[in-house]
């Protein structure tokens, strides 16, 4: 982009709408990346819908953020929020309870 424009805002503007159209964007650094190989993904927690959804964030951050527990990895997936009491991403707990938890979960 070598284009002249009238002031910072239009350039940052003209910016924007470029790596908009062409880069990967980063939902963790909320920023946009020119290389979508930067980029992995991860499951954010949605606390209002109860589901975790699929994220992205740049793959040289994520062990810093493991071991940070910043993030948690459950096998080789990537979780912003898991249950403190299990250590588990939510749901899995649910799983492995299963056959205790079954009548309960039909009630309902
Ligand atoms: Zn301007």
């Amino acid at each position: 982009m070598n284009q002249d424009f009238c002031c910072d805002d239009c350039k940052n503007q003209a910016e924007l709408e470029f790596k908009k159209k062409n880069w990967f964007y980063c939902d963790f650094d909320k920023e946009y990346f020119e290389n979508a190989d930067e980029l992995t993904t991860y499951h954010a927690w949605n606390k209002e819908e109860g589901i975790y959804e699929e994220k992205t964030i740049r793959k040289k951050v994520v062990d810093l953020y493991v071991d940070c527990e910043i993030l948690h990895k459950h096998g080789n997936e990537i979780y912003d929020q898991i249950n403190e009491l299990t250590k588990l991403p939510f749901g899995f707990e649910a799983e492995q309870e299963q056959e205790v938890e079954e009548e309960t979960l039909i009630a309902v």
